[in-house]
């Protein structure tokens, strides 16, 4: 079985004795992933003094070079695909046409930010004062810091680490500790790609060691964390007291409208792959099912049906839908949601059973639950498994309430065949994405993707948007 380390300083870097990890495929218990190290705080240090020590050089190379060091990322992610979604899919549980797709987009990432590298544009304005002109620089940040949670193992660290690097930042990687496999992956392309040692780093371990050390670290100018609330909150708090720059992506607890006219057929599919595909492991899923009273009972008819083809197994049979839950944590936890959704009295809980396969895993049914108030818990606490609830609103009016009528605000989705809903929707979702005819989950990698109240905190992450964050303005006075 092969130990694998972190990598640092352009070396990887092995610990001795067992301070190791063994990654255990969900689908089946007795495949061992591989072992990975569970690095110390004190190799943080190391990362952040190579990664400190390599930046200026690496701010002042030619955007040409750090575009095609991009672009060689992007092409050997994408020649690699199906090599590399069978990994993902292996360590994280997704299907393997999920995990393929999602490392495709890992490599359409890096070419998107590949380009950007080019883009990284400056101002030039005339002055108030007459002889003197403005120019407006962007600079990088520094050294930044990236904590990434397991749920896209490969595509949210490629759309944090690809615009760090076209920006001239260089770059401390923590990613979670579930996925190690897939993050080590992507770091060795990043290593053949030939960037200068220091500018790329990644330290792999436990969150409460690495990534409080990365998080915490003097050395480390901004901070871009995707993963739970409690923990973002953390991150938050201890940036401030550094005054780092922080972007944190966190959770959802997404609505989903069922107009009364909508047409079903549309959004039974929707609303099956928005709350199931991915295991509903995916902060954009689909958890809260809005469903007018006129179309409501004909809705959960249908969906109860199509639920009922779903096949869920291994995530590597071509057969499968839906792959097993994460880990023995997270299944606990949908299934401690379920129990609580059964003590409601007023709801009903459709599906979500154990499932036994051929292999032991985390195997899981998909759930609904009907019946459900907008204050009860499975509608107030993200669950982050394939669970849905079912509310019924008394008119579009009432949907639009109850879809805002949340902490979080990353994504909301509504099902209409009319212009009018549809527009008056878009203006009035209190989300930072909102979807017509399409499941919250799923987006563009070239636009801005992100969310309001607690589910986002700070600059947008990807497209064009991303310079935001990834880099820094100074502004320069000139009398010639
Ligand atoms: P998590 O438990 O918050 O972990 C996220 C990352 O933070 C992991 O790398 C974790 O390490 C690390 N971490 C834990 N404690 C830390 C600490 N004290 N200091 C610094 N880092 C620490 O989240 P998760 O369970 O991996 O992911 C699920 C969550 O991510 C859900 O809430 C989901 O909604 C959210 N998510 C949001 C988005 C979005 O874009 N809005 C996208 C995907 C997922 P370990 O893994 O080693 O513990
Ligand atoms: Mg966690």
């Amino acid at each position: 079985m092969s130990q694998q380390g972190s990598y640092v300083a352009g070396s990887w870097v092995v610990p001795r004795g067992d301070e190791f990890r063994e990654n255990l495929n969900p689908s089946n218990l007795a495949d061992v992933v591989g072992r990975f190290a569970r690095s110390s705080a004190a190799l943080v240090d190391d990362a952040v003094d190579a990664a400190r020590n390599a930046q200026k050089a690496w701010a002042r190379t030619s955007p040409q070079t750090r575009a095609d060091l991009l672009e060689h990322v992007a092409a050997a992610i994408l020649a690699d695909s199906a090599a590399l979604g069978e990994l993902l899919a292996r360590e994280e549980g997704k299907t393997r046409a999920e995990a393929v797709g999602e490392v495709v987009r890992a490599g359409q990432i890096f070419r998107f930010f590949s380009g950007e590298a080019l883009r990284m544009t400056g101002e030039h304005q005339d002055s108030t004062r007459e002889g003197v002109s403005v120019t407006i620089h962007r600079e990088p940040v520094g050294v930044v810091g990236i904590v990434t949670p397991w749920n896209f193992p490969i595509a949210i660290p490629a759309w944090k680490i690809a615009p760090a690097l076209a920006f001239g930042n260089t770059v401390v990687f923590k990613p979670a500790e579930l996925v190690p496999a897939s993050a080590s992956a992507l770091a060795k392309l990043i290593e053949l790609a030939g960037f200068p040692p220091g500018v790329f780093n990644m330290v792999i371990g436990a969150g409460s060691v690495v990534g409080e050390a990365v998080v915490t670290h003097p050395g480390i100018d901004a901070i871009t964390f995707t993963g739970s609330e409690s923990v973002g909150q953390h991150v938050a708090t201890s940036a401030a007291e550094r005054f780092t720059k922080v972007q944190l992506e966190m959770g959802g607890k997404n609505p989903l409208v069922i107009a009364a006219d909508a047409d079903l057929d549309v959004a039974v599919e929707i609303a099956v792959n928005g709350a199931y595909f991915a295991t509903g492991q995916r902060c954009t899923a689909s958890s809260r099912l809005i469903v007018d009273r006129a179309v409501h009972d004909a809705f959960v008819e249908r969906m109860l049906a199509r639920m009922a083809d779903l096949r869920v197994g291994d995530a590597l049979e071509s057969s499968t839908d839906i792959g097993p839950v994460v880990d023995s944590s997270q299944l606990d936890t949908d299934l401690s949601y379920l129990a609580i959704a059964r003590e409601l009295g007023h709801a009903e809980v459709h599906g979500g059973e154990r499932l036994e396969r051929a292999t032991e895993g985390y195997y899981l049914s998909p759930a609904l639950i009907t019946g459900t108030q907008n204050h009860d818990r499975v509608n107030t606490e993200e669950m982050f498994g394939p669970i849905a609830t079912v509310i019924e609103a008394d008119d579009y009016e009432h949907a639009v309430a109850l879809a805002n009528d949340t902490p979080f605000g990353l994504a909301s989705g509504i099902c209409t065949t009319s212009l009018r809903l549809s527009e008056d929707f878009q203006r009035r979702s209190d989300a930072g994405m909102v979807m017509v005819n399409l499941p919250t989950a799923g987006v563009d990698p070239h636009v801005p993707f992100g969310g309001r109240k607690r589910s986002s905190y700070g600059p947008k992450e990807q497209g064009a948007h991303a310079r935001q964050f990834f880099t820094q303005t100074k502004t320069a006075y000139v009398r010639a």
